[in-house]
């Protein structure tokens, strides 16, 4: 498949994945801009509650709305039709914080609780390096749960990659020292560690987090290490709860949004990126293997529109 078209499939299915955030939020604009609405202060009110009601929180959609403001009385825009172009640029602009280029070899340490899709999503990240020629081997780093180590080797064997695991129970920290040790002596480019999603008590992840931070530091210094938090999209609220949790206790380096395709209120993409001002590195738009998705700002509100 050509590159042009492998692209055009992909943002197809982002498109096709938001397409509940697309009912519940830009088609009530495009109602406005059929309707050949003025910009009045209705307007800006009916706008505003779009936005709240897609989950956008309150500090994103202040920003937006005050930028649009500032555009409308600037650029003397009069109607809905140019208010929603100046929207669209307002949200990629407020999004598009780039994630960082990958360095190799690299060392992802996935954080998140139970159920927001992190095995599979590291499933998939799994395949996507491989199938572009990285070395990547995974890390069973939840000991906690047979079944968390079980589940992540069926995607080690589906993307042909060897994953380092530990009996149920070991310490969490040797795990990821023994995945090392593997990674080195096998060149392997990206080492992806799995950890226990329980959001039991900020004291206990900290230590649980920081204990294996330190090994990875120490024993893999010449690796780029970089911790990802996945959120799920359907969580909402709830999800940026969670948001704030981890980053109390750990240096965040990126989002990945998981189920964005399971919600009509996908401006919690905004309200994420607003309260952690960390990158959305991927996202989630379905289950399938081309539905995690590396997020690219203009992409993504192109598609919300
Ligand atoms: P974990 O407990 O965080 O490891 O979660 P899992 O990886 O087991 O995923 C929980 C469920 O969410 C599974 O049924 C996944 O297929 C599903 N899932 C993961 N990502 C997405 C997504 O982007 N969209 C949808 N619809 N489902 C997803």
């Amino acid at each position: 498949m050509s590159e042009e078209k492998k692209k055009k499939g992909l943002f197809a299915r982002l498109r096709e994945g938001l397409s509940k955030t697309r009912g519940n939020m830009t088609e009530k604009v495009d109602v406005m801009v059929r309707e050949n609405r003025k910009i009045d202060e209705d307007f800006y009110e009916e706008l505003e509650d779009i936005l709240l009601m897609s989950d956008c929180g309150m500090k994103a959609t202040e920003e937006i709305m005050g930028e649009l403001r500032e555009r409308v009385r600037a650029d003397r825009l009069k109607d809905a039709a140019e208010a929603r172009e100046a929207l669209k640029e307002i949200m990629v602009r407020q999004m598009d914080i780039p994630r960082p280029p990958l360095k190799w070899p690299m060392v992802m340490l996935v954080v998140g609780v139970n159920g927001v899709g992190k095995t599979t999503t590291i499933g998939k990240l799994a395949l996507r390096f491989q199938s572009i020629g990285r070395k990547v081997m995974l890390c069973a780093g939840d000991t906690f749960r047979a079944a968390a180590a079980e589940q992540l080797t069926v995607w080690a064997e589906r993307a042909r990659v060897p994953i380092v695991k530990h009996a149920e129970g070991a310490d969490p920290a040797a795990v990821v020292f023994d995945a090392i040790q593997s990674a080195k002596a096998q060149g392997a480019d990206l080492l992806i560690v799995d950890t226990a999603g329980r959001l039991h008590n900020k004291k206990n992840l900290m230590d649980e987090l920081s204990k294996r931070r330190r090994v990875i530091d120490r024993e893999y210094p010449e690796a780029d290490i970089r911790c990802i938090l996945v959120l799920d999209a359907t969580t909402g609220q709830n999800g940026l709860n969670q948001a704030r949790a981890f980053k109390e206790v750990a240096e965040i380096n990126g989002i990945i949004l998981t189920k964005l395709d399971g919600t009509a209120k996908g401006g919690i993409a905004l309200a994420i990126r607003q309260e952690l001002a960390v990158p959305v590195w991927y996202v989630g738009v379905g289950e399938g293997i081309d539905d995690l998705q590396p997020f690219d700002a203009k992409d993504f509100i192109n598609a919300l529109f």
